[in-house]
């Protein structure tokens, strides 16, 4: 399997570490082209904004809405997530508009600005580390999306099909478990493509 990280701005090395430890092989995505060589795409954390003007400029919205479209898995970690949103709390326009989640942006509180915990995730039979850093979470979740895993009562893993989202960073830990789901996502799609 060959698995992307959109490399527009964010934690693309870490996440090619961590798929690689998981089995696939990964790759950075810098032009759109580029989509028609991969099974699923990650997108990374970093700043939503920031990544949605330059997905905007480069064409990435309609290549993978496109890419999504042809049952391929994505992955949003953080921004990511934001970035696929259908709703983000402030008003502010979606991005790719994918999943049918409303997130509200840096939600944690400034005091916990940054922070790792371990969180129980559904399907994945120990609890998972996971960093936090000025991270959004999940408010609501429409038909259709299973919730995963919640913090402190607030959902931030969630799946809708082949769409998975987390308000965290799985790639800056030695756990590449949740990255592992990924990966599994990815082989049953290509396998329910053939
Ligand atoms: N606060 C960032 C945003 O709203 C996300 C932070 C992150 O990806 N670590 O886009």
């Amino acid at each position: 399997m060959r698995i992307g990280v959109l490399a527009l701005q964010g934690a693309v090395a870490e996440h090619i570490r961590s798929i690689t430890k998981a089995g696939a092989e990964g790759v950075p995505i810098k032009r759109i082209e580029q989509l028609e060589t991969i099974d699923g795409l990650i997108i990374p954390g970093g700043e939503s904004t920031t990544i949605g003007k330059l997905m905007r400029k480069y064409g990435f919205i309609d290549a993978i809405r496109q890419f999504s479209a042809k049952g391929k898995p994505l992955f949003g970690t953080c921004a990511g997530l934001i970035v696929l949103a259908k709703e983000i709390d402030n008003g502010e326009e979606a991005h790719l508009g994918l999943m049918d989640i409303k997130v509200a942006r840096n939600a944690f509180g400034r005091q916990r600005e940054s922070f790792e915990t371990e969180l129980a995730v559904k399907g994945i039979k120990e609890p998972v580390r996971a960093v936090f850093i000025r991270a959004p979470l999940i408010m609501e979740v429409g038909e259709g999306v299973d919730i995963l895993s919640a913090f402190n009562d607030e959902i931030v893993t969630a799946r809708q099909g082949a769409l998975l989202a987390a308000s965290y960073h799985p790639e800056l830990t030695d756990d590449y478990r949740l990255h592992q789901y990924f990966v599994d996502m990815v082989k049953d799609a290509a396998l329910s493509a053939k």
